[in-house]
């Protein structure tokens, strides 16, 4: 076989060592892909698949992206789950002989992002590393991107604490050990519930001291010391790995990551995978679209940070009193005192995400124009500061202090680059005049060299009498002078002949040489002086990374805080009162996002709620589909989980006896799309939540049980609710919506529980929902009137009364013949005389589609009816 060329020598050596990657090898002006990854990316980009020569008979497959629009074919990579790994030109072409060097730079990874275009602004973008160890597995998750990393160490149990917190952290990218993959389910977790691209780290990565030595180089030698937010092996091992993967990958970046927090999940509220999507904390349940999310309603940041900061605190609701109380002061001290609100919008209106820019500036990824809206940024920190001197509320008074105004790094860039500067920095033309002695020195002359050119010309054209005579400038000849043929009679015969045109002709003149030398080996300086000038100046900003930072995530909290405070005053929310006794009372208590919805013409109905450790602990809601009942039940959730992030809650009064976790199990139809069987799926879920609940916790049930025959499925529900109850068994508080009126006979027997029900009005057959909870229970599931709303046929309707009424005095079913004789006036209606036939109706039952019908519960009895037919 021929030999390879020497360049796809060098290519194939470097892509040994990226064989899981897209490799971009650099050749001139464009990015080249060959073989496999040529194929790979020709389909995913579509971009045309050609061949080069490469010493062999087969020429390579292969294809390519300009380098200067290169990033948005490698999001579009990212986005499809692949890596792509840079390979640049180390060397300049021009200036070797034969093949120039080349290396990987970064390997672009979905955990490892640092660019604007490719992140969500309002979500941290994290890598995990995870590290399983006999019964116990270490976590970290580190966002590059804004150079924070957490920490922690769960129990590995029975994986759901894990699952839990991958969950909360939602990770792009997760690397972990080898002892990971003998829990086979993990592999459809990572790939099918999170969605993100995950890789085993090799023994390297783990191997004797390197983990500490890693750690303690990034975060100081305390991080590992006894104590350390690292001083626990898994963690040490975790956290090691993370930063031994990163610096394989990344050639810069790493050092972004300064702030390391060890946090302990019992801090938290537990919020499991289900009760997260149950709730719509981020996205809605069904489109996964934030727009109808909890988040989208009381978000009201003016900043990225104060964004992404708000996300992390509704997925970490706290659970330690003291420290909701300290957020709650901050909110009120803002809402209170509507001109500090105001104020304090105003100014945080405009400040750039200086997290993400700091990490482009410490990876070199920044231009001229970033680091002026950097400059802008810190010069709006004063008076931010300024306003919250003299707050009361023990966070604003630190955040007050964390604030460093950082005045001499917004002097060093304005002093450093000109208003104004292009994106670029190739050609240069970007730092302030008078900056540096040097430059302004070549500028000088350039200038200088310039108006010499324009008196060149006017003494040439005096010299030789051509008046049209002209000096111009183009990138293959240089500076040449012009003449057109009607003077050519006259050119001097020093004149050098460089290009003929149609009407004129181009020379060159010795002199005309000498100074363009001059003036290009000028710009050439410029550009280089220029170049280092920025460099220093980034590096001069880079050293100051922790104050920046800590400046960062003060202003994320304060606009986090301003936030709550808008909101309440927006939308007349009221401050919680916080207890530890365990009740829970809302008066006028409302569901934010319904309510939301509803949007100007309707009026949401406000509803009150007990619940406490006692004679509340459990509420049966019974009553008609489509009157309230779920959104009742989400609402009371929704409710406590605002108070224990800190925020004021939707409601006139609300006292919240702070829980440990909230766990839900909601709806009937919701997982139609999964193919499991829904019943197995409900019965999972509650399972999960009996076992992990405790009696400080608080648990909406929704319809639990109706996936079953109805005995079977009561059956279940009130052993549940007897459990529930039973406080040396659970005694969590509860509520649970049902459709079983027979469990309403608890209460009379066990005195935690009380039966409310949604209030509906009925006149003749039509009812209306007047979406008020009351006390005590119905009697009447109201079944068949809702499916009238929806649309249901009226002889359906009829012939269901009449089948009601039977079984409800205990008798045998009528024949249905005889309701059609007792309406024989729809014999003339053609689409109605086909229900007299068995199949028909059979027919045109099994044609509703249930999925699509709404409202979905409406159609309930509908079943019910068919298995009577
Ligand atoms: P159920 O669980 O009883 O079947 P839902 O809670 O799903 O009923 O409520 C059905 C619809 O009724 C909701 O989508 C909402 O539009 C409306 N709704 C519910 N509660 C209220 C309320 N308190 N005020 C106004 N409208 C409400």
């Amino acid at each position: 076989m021929a030999p390879l060329s020497p360049m796809m020598q060098q290519y194939f050596e470097i892509k040994e060592q990226h064989k899981d990657q897209i490799l971009f090898f650099r050749l001139g002006d464009f990015y080249e892909m060959f073989f496999d990854d040529a194929v790979t990316a020709s389909r995913e980009l579509e971009l045309v698949l050609t061949g080069r020569d490469c010493g062999q008979e087969e020429r390579a497959p292969m294809c390519g992206v300009p380098y200067h629009s290169c990033d948005a074919y490698i999001a579009r990579l990212i986005k499809k789950g692949y890596k792509v790994a840079i390979c640049e030109q180390m060397e300049d072409p021009k200036l070797v002989k034969g093949l120039v060097k080349r290396e990987v730079i970064r390997v672009v990874t979905p955990g490892t992002l640092i660019e604007a275009n490719m992140l969500d602004e309002g979500a941290n973008n994290y890598i995990a590393s995870i590290y399983v160890e006999k019964e116990r597995v270490g976590l970290a998750f580190a966002d590059i991107s804004t150079g924070q990393v957490f920490v922690t160490a769960l129990p590995l149990g029975d994986l759901s604490a894990l699952k839990n917190e991958l969950t909360r952290f939602s990770p792009s990218e997760v690397v972990f050990n080898d002892a990971l993959l003998s829990f086979a389910e993990m592999g459809g977790f990572l790939k099918d519930r999170l969605r993100c691209c995950a890789d085993v780290l090799g023994e390297a990565a783990y191997l004797g001291e390197l983990p500490n030595r890693l750690i303690t180089g990034q975060f100081g030698a305390a991080a590992c010391a006894p104590g350390g937010a690292a001083d626990e092996p898994q963690v040490a091992y975790a956290l090691g790995g993370l930063l031994h993967y990163l610096h394989e990958t990344q050639k810069t970046g790493v050092e972004r990551l300064v702030s390391l927090e060890r946090y302990s999940e019992e801090r938290y509220m537990l919020l499991d995978a289900t009760a997260r999507r149950n709730l719509e904390l981020t996205q809605t349940m069904h489109s996964g679209e934030k727009r109808g999310s909890l988040l989208w309603v009381i978000d009201k940041t003016e900043t990225a940070m104060g964004k992404r900061l708000l996300r992390r605190y509704l997925e970490q609701p706290l659970a330690h009193p003291v420290m909701i109380e300290k957020r709650l002061n901050a909110v009120d001290e803002i809402f209170s005192d509507s001109m500090l609100r105001l104020d304090l919008t105003e100014r945080l209106k405009g400040i750039y995400d200086l997290e993400r820019l700091l990490t482009r500036i410490v990876c070199g990824a920044t231009n001229p124009r970033e680091l002026c809206s950097f400059a802008a940024t810190l010069k709006k920190l004063p008076d931010v500061k300024q306003r919250i001197s003299g707050c009361r509320a023990k966070l604003l008074a630190e955040i007050y202090e964390q604030i460093d105004p950082l005045q001499e790094v917004a002097a060093l860039i304005s002093e450093a680059i000109m208003d104004d500067p292009p994106v670029s920095t190739k050609e240069g033309w970007f730092i302030r005049d008078g900056y540096h002695a040097g430059l302004d020195e070549i500028r000088r002359m350039l200038t200088h060299t310039k108006e010499y050119l324009a008196q060149t010309e006017a003494a040439e054209r005096e010299r030789t009498g051509i008046k049209n005579l002209r000096i111009g400038f183009n990138k293959v000849f240089g500076y040449y002078i012009e003449i057109t043929n009607s003077y050519k009679e006259l050119v001097p015969k020093e004149y050098i002949r460089k290009q003929t045109l149609a009407n004129c002709e181009r020379y060159i003149t010795q002199e005309l040489k000498n100074l363009e030398d001059k003036i290009l080996s000028g710009r050439e300086r410029l550009v280089v002086l220029e170049l280092r000038l920025y460099e220093d100046l980034r590096n001069r900003i880079a050293a100051e990374t922790s104050r920046i930072q800590q400046t960062a995530d003060a202003l994320a909290r304060l606009d986090v805080f301003t936030s709550f405070a808008a909101l309440a005053a927006e939308k007349d929310y009221s401050r919680p009162q916080i207890t530890t006794d365990g009740s829970i009372i809302i008066e006028d208590g409302r569901h934010p996002v319904v309510e939301e919805m509803l949007g100007g013409g309707a009026r949401f109905v406000a509803n009150d709620c007990t619940l406490d450790g006692d004679q509340n602990r459990i509420a049966i809601i019974t009553g008609p589909n489509m009157a309230g009942k779920s959104t009742y039940i989400r609402q009371i959730a929704v409710i406590v989980l605002l108070a224990q992030i800190g925020s004021f809650v939707p409601a006139r009064r609300a006292v919240i006896g702070v829980v440990d976790g909230i766990y839900t199990r909601v709806g009937a139809s919701d997982d139609l799309s999964t193919g499991q069987s829904t019943f197995m799926v409900e019965m999972n879920e509650v399972a999960q939540i009996l076992k992990n609940a405790t009696k400080d916790s608080l648990l909406i049930l929704d319809e639990v049980g109706r996936g079953t025959s109805t005995f079977d499925g009561m059956s279940i529900a009130r052993a549940m609710l007897e459990y529930i109850a039973d406080r040396k068994k659970l005694g969590a508080k509860t509520l649970f919506a049902t459709h079983y009126h027979e469990l309403t006979e608890l209460e009379s027997l066990l005195p935690c529980v009380k039966n409310y029900n949604t209030a509906v009005k009925k006149r003749g057959e039509d009812i209306t929902f007047l979406r008020r909870i009351v006390p005590g229970a119905v009697d009447d599931s109201y079944g068949i009137e809702v499916s009238r709303l929806a649309g249901i046929p009226d002889w359906i309707i009829r012939r269901a009364h009449e089948i009601l009424a039977d079984l409800e005095a205990d008798r045998p079913i009528s024949e249905r013949r005889a309701t059609m004789k007792a309406a024989p006036e729809r014999q003339d209606q053609p689409e109605q005389l086909a229900l007299v036939h068995d199949s028909p109706v059979e027919d045109a039952m099994r044609r509703l589609d249930l999925n699509t019908l709404t409202p979905l519960e409406a159609l309930n009895k509908l079943y019910e009816f068919k298995a009577m037919l």
